[in-house]
């Protein structure tokens, strides 16, 4: 059995088509369907790893150590599946594939074109997980009618012309937006996006509405009407509290019945709701905690997209609600801004902007024994702030600020140089370590071996551990007895700095332990 189920959207960005994607994946989950979740982004970049996390969000890292698009965190948490390569790709990637093959000789003379190239290759990653699950959804990037996406759309098309009927459904995810003057929800634009969609061949079976308000029974009509819906497929996005409710929103609308109805699928077991009940519990708190993350985007949340969801999921384990500042390491009065929080995160990056800044709240956090929770390049800058203030290495510094520093505290290692990366000279994706027991590691994770994400090229410097350790920041786990993966400082409510990602591997029903120890610290920190 190979269903897919296929989400293009219209009229503006940002609706949520990932999650409205990973709510129907969830729902059939929930019905004893295996469900993968694949994502095409029309931009050329071979893959988000370089591009600025301003512009595009945070780059998730996947097991294999894949740079790719925050939704495939979406997918990771609602689904509580592990995604790899195959569940994301780029416009970039699919034409570098083309290209290659070209240069290769494949295509053995023949003109190379859009249609049907690029589109065999898309439609040839279409059904790259069918063996793998019983239903892959495939998320659109995009707006239907940007020329980028065109290619996407065709293929869109050619599939299911390829396919029989019942083994596809495509949904449109749209807005209705309120306009206060009229007073009224309008559905003018969700009419022009989908016949777009229709003149490129795409009909669509279900339209998601994202609204502010209600879309009652005639706004419904109006849509099914003039955009040839059946109407019980008109269903409504409603701005919701917390993400993990949609998919029980979905589900009271019957969004699940009419796409296996479609499909001809019959459930695998009967609906398990305990995931509403689980997740419905992340809204109920009775304190509040206040973390500030200090970072480089502070403006822009979805550059933190992962480390956001990880201190919600946690903080509401705890039956808790965490409110999330996020403060530029630039600030000029950044010191006096922190005393106003319970916890000081600081998440990784790259470059030297803003590294000072990051240096002196951690500082702050240490000596005023505030929870601190150093992620990637915060657990680097974790070590040159003790390096300097601590173990007395007078302008300490990692060699991808300071290039001549007398202490290269932290640097690219000469035996990092011989081994054969995922990622070239990044670290990337799954490495494991082994945990020192009596360490708060060891305590929060109950264990000695822990496998953890990567994404770097740096590593703290070994041959400084010594004077550290001497120093009270100790080395708790190591990767293979070599790489530094854990610090921490004894004396102290909460100090932990990682070498590695936690934050991708929260589940909205199982917080990350690490995020755990941090908020239950910064909770007694109170
Ligand atoms: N810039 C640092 C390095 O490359 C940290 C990277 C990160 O925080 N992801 O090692």
């Amino acid at each position: 059995m190979a269903k897919y189920i296929f989400i293009t959207g219209g009229v503006v960005s940002s609706l949520g088509k990932g999650i409205s994607g990973a709510s129907i994946g969830k729902l059939l989950q929930l019905h004893g369907f295996k469900v993968d979740m694949i994502k095409f982004d029309p931009y050329i970049n071979v893959d988000p790893g370089t591009m600025n996390p301003y512009q595009h969000g945070e780059v998730f890292v996947t097991n294999d150590g894949t740079e790719s698009d925050l939704d495939l965190g979406t997918y990771e948490r609602f689904l509580d599946i592990y995604t790899s390569k195959a569940n994301t790709n780029t416009a970039g990637d699919i034409y570098k594939t083309v290209i290659t093959k070209e240069r290769r000789g494949d295509y053995d003379g023949a003109t190379v074109q859009v249609i049907p190239h690029i589109t065999d290759e898309i439609k040839k990653r279409f059904t790259a997980l069918k063996n793998k699950c019983d239903i892959s959804i495939i998320e659109i990037g995009g707006t239907v009618g940007d020329i980028e996406g065109l290619p996407f759309m065709e293929a869109v098309r050619q599939f299911q012309l390829e396919n029989k009927k019942n083994d596809i459904f495509s949904i449109h995810v749209t807005l209705v937006p309120y306009i206060a003057g009229a007073n009224e929800l309008k559905t003018k634009p969700t009419q022009h996006s989908v016949n777009k969609l229709r003149e490129i061949g795409i009909l669509p079976d279900m339209i998601i509405c994202r609204t502010e308000y209600h879309v009652d029974e005639s706004l419904k009509q109006k849509i099914s009407l003039f955009c040839n819906v059946r109407k019980e497929c008109v269903v409504e996005a409603l701005n919701a509290s917390s993400i993990y409710c949609i998919p029980e929103t979905f589900y009271k609308q019957n969004i699940d019945s009419l796409i296996m109805q479609k499909l001809s699928l019959k459930p695998k077991k009967k609906f398990d709701k305990t995931w509403f009940t689980k997740v419905k519990c992340l809204n109920k708190f009775d304190k509040i905690v206040k973390v500030v993350v200090v970072g480089k985007y502070a403006d822009f949340k979805d550059a933190y997209k992962s480390i956001d969801e990880s201190l919600n999921i946690a903080a509401a384990e705890l039956k808790a609600k965490a409110e999330i500042y996020y403060l530029e390491s630039e600030d000029k009065d950044l010191v006096e801004k922190l005393k106003n929080y319970d916890a000081v995160l600081i998440p990784g990056g790259f470059g030297n902007r803003g590294i000072e800044g990051k240096i002196e709240a951690i500082m702050y956090a240490r000596e005023n024994k505030v929870p601190f929770f150093g992620i990637c390049l915060g657990m680097q800058c974790s070590v040159i702030e003790v390096s300097r203030n601590l173990a007395g290495l007078k302008n300490a510094n990692s060699t991808e600020f300071d290039k001549t520093t007398k202490y290269p505290v932290i640097k690219i290692l000469d035996e990092q140089k011989n081994v054969n990366y995922r990622g070239g000279t990044m670290r990337l994706g799954n490495y494991k370590s082994e945990v020192k027991k009596n360490s708060l590691a060891y305590n929060l994770y109950g264990s000695s071996e822990i496998e953890e994400r990567h994404r770097h090229r740096y590593e703290m410097n070994p041959e400084f551990v010594d004077i550290l350790e001497k120093s009270g920041l100790s080395v708790t786990a190591y990767h293979k007895g070599i790489l530094p993966e854990i610090v921490e400082i004894g004396n102290h409510p909460f100090f932990i700095g990682v070498q590695f990602h936690p934050e991708f591997a929260s589940r909205p029903t199982k917080a990350h332990p690490l995020f755990k120890g941090f908020i239950s610290a910064a909770l007694r920190n109170k």
